[in-house]
């Protein structure tokens, strides 16, 4: 097991679009780099396979006891080789991402998206639909930074000596 450094924007491993994910122990050892370095992370509520340096289609989300979940939360979910089949609505609502941690953003994305992983397939409702949806764009080499409307008007500086635990980092 190993929490990895976090690889931080303009790192150019963040724009690129990753490769399917691996099978055997290859796939085993980044789900659990991923899972330790979300946990290691204050507030961290979903982390992406390129944002610690693996260019593949792996992330994982755990909003478990967070205070936006929604009452259908899933818990620890491994995206793998993720695909969205359907999404629905749209709302704006603000992100942070511990790859760019100066700033936070408002951000469009749907309320609800089904998500078919290599192992299952998952309706996610309300900030899990947005973590989730947030995890997706990194495997393709986007950041909330590609998702707003404008970056004068709907991207904020965090307050220094915010509270890590208040963040929704992913
Ligand atoms: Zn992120």
């Amino acid at each position: 097991m190993a929490v990895r450094e976090v690889l931080l924007y303009p790192d150019p491993v963040l724009k690129r679009v990753c490769a399917p994910a691996p099978d055997g122990a290859e796939l085993d050892r980044v789900l659990e780099d991923l899972t330790d370095t979300m946990r290691a992370s204050p507030g961290c509520v979903g982390i992406a396979a390129p944002q610690i340096g693996y260019e593949l289609r792996v992330a994982v989300i755990d909003l478990t006891g967070h205070r936006k979940a929604p009452e259908s939360v899933h818990g620890y979910v491994a995206l793998i080789d993720p695909v969205i089949v359907a999404t629905e609505g749209s709302e704006v609502a603000r992100e942070g991402c511990l790859s760019i941690p100066q700033l936070t953003a408002n951000v469009r994305r749907a309320l609800n998206a089904t998500v078919r992983t290599r192992d299952a397939e998952y309706a996610f409702e309300g900030f899990e639909a947005r973590c989730a949806l947030h995890e997706i764009d990194h495997l393709d080499g986007l950041l909330f930074l590609d998702r707003v409307d404008s970056l004068t008007r709907d991207v904020f500086p965090r307050k220094s000596g915010s509270a890590p635990t208040k963040r929704d980092e992913k």
